[in-house]
């Protein structure tokens, strides 16, 4: 079983949402202020951009807090020996609801897809 990359699945989606969070923090707390510096017409949207950073890096925050907490638990409850299985390798599986052929689970740890019961 590759660990790593169950891992890397599992905390991809929070890891995803700060990234998003620091790069819209970036974009609307220094980027677009430093363009929009020398202009009196887009003063409003300076301070509008400088006051929108702060809550949208709290919100990416707050769904990364969130979707972490959910993989924490699915990698407890998984430790404990609860939950949904790989057959193969015994990782956690992810349920795919619109996969190619049919709705299954698939393998976070080795990638290998299992059909629906
Ligand atoms: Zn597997």
């Amino acid at each position: 079983m590759n660990l790593k990359r169950m891992l890397f699945k599992l905390y991809g989606y929070p890891i995803l949402f700060l990234a998003i969070g620091i790069v819209l923090l970036l974009f609307f707390g220094l980027f677009v202020p430093s363009i929009f510096s020398n202009s009196e017409k887009f003063a409003n949207v300076v301070s509008q951009s400088k006051n929108i950073a702060p809550n949208i890096i709290l919100m990416f925050m707050g769904l990364s807090l969130v979707t972490s907490i959910y993989s924490s638990f699915r990698l407890w409850k998984w430790e404990k020996g609860e939950g949904d299985f790989c057959h193969s390798c015994g990782g956690i599986t992810r349920y795919i609801i619109n996969g190619k052929y049919s709705p299954h689970y698939r393998c976070l740890a080795c990638g290998k897809n299992r059909a629906e019961n």
